[in-house]
């Protein structure tokens, strides 16, 4: 195991060992072998990518947006031309199939496109003569240095969710990926150090709770924006808000697709299947619930079914429709629901367990799997499963499926599937959760709108990217101006008033 590559951080534009010597093992989850370890960093080590960012950061602030943008520009094209050597990274250490791979790297391309536009989005306001002979106007300015923590899920799309606009802006970053797929950070610090981004900019610091925790509690770090489970998100936001930072944690998800009698149900079938085996299940968009008012459950079930059967899963390599998953814990976790499924008395329509797998035996395999009458007091309703499984739940009404939707402690997405667009309209009205889909099952916001759910599924006002990210790596400052002349003197120990 010692001959195995060793993935080391990136501070202060190169390639650096850490002072720690732990590591983790990094796997390719569709031969279930380990392919190289990555450095997990220690507090000191941590201290070193800050010190590195925040020696930057002066002269990145005051580098004109002009330039700033143009090493943005290089940035985007470089991506663009070399987005499948990044895909098959993300194959060899999630799991995930290529065409998904370049799926994510293009989401996560539109972010940075967004973010090119900066000189346009820090733009602040003016008005002119507020009182007589002043003037008041608004800027925004970069926070400083700034800490990401990203999920294994999307190792490339989450942090380019952040760091294209924290950078734009004026920032410097601290990144810290999954530990369990950590390649694709180092490789797009290397490709924005190619693009011209200068040393410190952009950091990465690989590692566990110990290089989280030291972020969280850094006094040169000034926010933190995270994506993962709910209970660390919670963890993350409160530690770092009593540090004195500015927090965006975005947490898990349950979403539901209400389908609706008049809806088409061949497009809902193609729908379902899609949104909840795509990336087997490890989407925080995944549709995982189904909740189909009658009389459709029966005929919407054996479509999907007969949708499920021919999915080929394997190797993401191999233009597989789905993948495995991304450990082999996770992969035992994520079956052992099928167990509970059946001791809490719902219907096992399709069992994952034992498919056939164009891969190796030895990966993290599990098929698409499709539960009914699935109960609302089952763990396989209240968890978050994160793996290809659906459930379908059967309910009477409109109204019952939206109080059921609404009854969840996660608000991430939802979706309706109906031909009635008054019923669309009050759904979309009416329902606890932040990005809606109408007919549309994976309903994740453009790069110029934001992303971000609702209830346990993000703590903090900040959503990620769009106007609300600009808003979270910028602070607004407002200047009240007077050119003196002698009309202006006088004592007044008044407070001030416009005349
Ligand atoms: P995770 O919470 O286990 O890990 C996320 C990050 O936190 C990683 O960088 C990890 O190293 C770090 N971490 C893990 N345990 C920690 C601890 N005890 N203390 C401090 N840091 C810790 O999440 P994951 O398994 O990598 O990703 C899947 C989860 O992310 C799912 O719950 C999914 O819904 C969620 N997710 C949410 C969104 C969203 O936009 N809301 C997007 C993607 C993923």
């Amino acid at each position: 195991m010692t001959d195995l590559p060793l993935v080391s951080h990136f501070i202060d534009g190169k390639a650096a060992n850490g002072a720690s010597t732990r590591t983790s093992p990094v796997f390719n989850p569709a031969t279930g072998r380990v392919t190289k370890n990555v450095q997990l960093a220690s507090t000191a080590d941590v201290g070193a990518a800050v010190a590195s960012a925040a020696a930057a950061f002066p002269a990145w602030r005051d580098t004109s947006l002009a330039k700033r943008q143009s090493i943005m520009f290089n940035f985007r094209e470089l991506l663009n031309a070399r987005k499948g050597d990044l895909a098959n990274i993300l194959t060899a250490e999630h799991g995930k199939v290529t065409d998904d791979a370049i799926g994510e790297i293009t989401r996560g391309l539109e972010v940075v496109e967004f973010a090119i536009g900066m000189p346009h989005l820090m733009k602040g306001d003016y008005s002119e003569n507020v009182s007589t002979g002043v003037d008041v106007y608004s800027l925004r300015q970069p926070l400083g240095v700034v800490g990401i923590i990203s999920p294994f899920n999307f190792p490339a799309m989450v942090p380019l969710w952040f760091f294209p606009i924290a950078i734009a802006a004026g920032n410097t970053v601290i990144l810290k990926p999954s530990e369990k797929d950590p390649s694709a950070s180092n490789w797009l610090a290397e490709l924005f150090t190619e693009a011209g981004l200068p040393a410190g900019v952009f950091n990465v610091v690989h590692g566990d709770k110990e290089a989280v925790d030291a972020l969280l509690v850094h006094p040169d770090v000034q926010s933190i924006s995270f994506v993962g489970s709910t209970p660390i998100a919670k963890y993350i936001y409160e530690t770092a808000a009593h540090h004195g930072k500015r927090v965006q944690a975005l947490g898990g998800a349950k979403n539901h697709m209400l389908v609706l009698p008049d809806a088409d149900l061949d497009l809902a079938a193609d729908a379902a299947v899609n949104a909840g085996f795509g990336s087997a299940g490890e989407r925080c968009m995944a549709i995982s619930v189904i909740v189909a008012v009658e009389p459709v459950a029966d005929e919407l079930i054996a479509k999907i079914t007969q949708r499920m059967t021919g999915l080929k899963v394997g190797d993401g390599m191999r233009g597989c429709d789905m993948g495995p998953l991304i450990t082999q814990a996770h992969r035992d976790k994520v079956a052992s629901y099928i167990d509970i499924a059946i001791a809490d008395g719902a219907d096992v329509v399709v069992d994952g367990r034992g498919i056939d797998v164009d891969g190796e035996a030895s990966g993290f395999w599990l098929g698409p799997t499709l539960f009914d009458k699935v109960s609302t007091d089952s763990a396989v309703y209240q968890d978050e499963i994160f793996g290809p499984v659906l459930s379908v739940i059967r309910v009477a009404s409109y109204t019952e499926g939206l109080d059921l939707i609404n009854a969840s402690q996660y608000g991430n997405g939802t979706a309706i599937f109906t031909n009635d667009g008054g019923a669309a309209r009050r759904f979309q009205n009416e329902v606890q959760a932040g990005m809606i889909g109408i007919n549309v099952p994976i309903p994740v916001p453009v790069a110029y709108h934001s992303f971000g759910g609702w209830k346990n599924s993000l703590f903090g006002d900040a959503k990620a990217y769009g106007p609300a990210g600009v808003s979270f790596f910028t602070q607004e400052k407002a200047v009240t101006s007077r050119w003196l002349d002698p009309s202006h003197g006088g004592i007044n120990l008044g407070f001030p008033q416009n005349s």
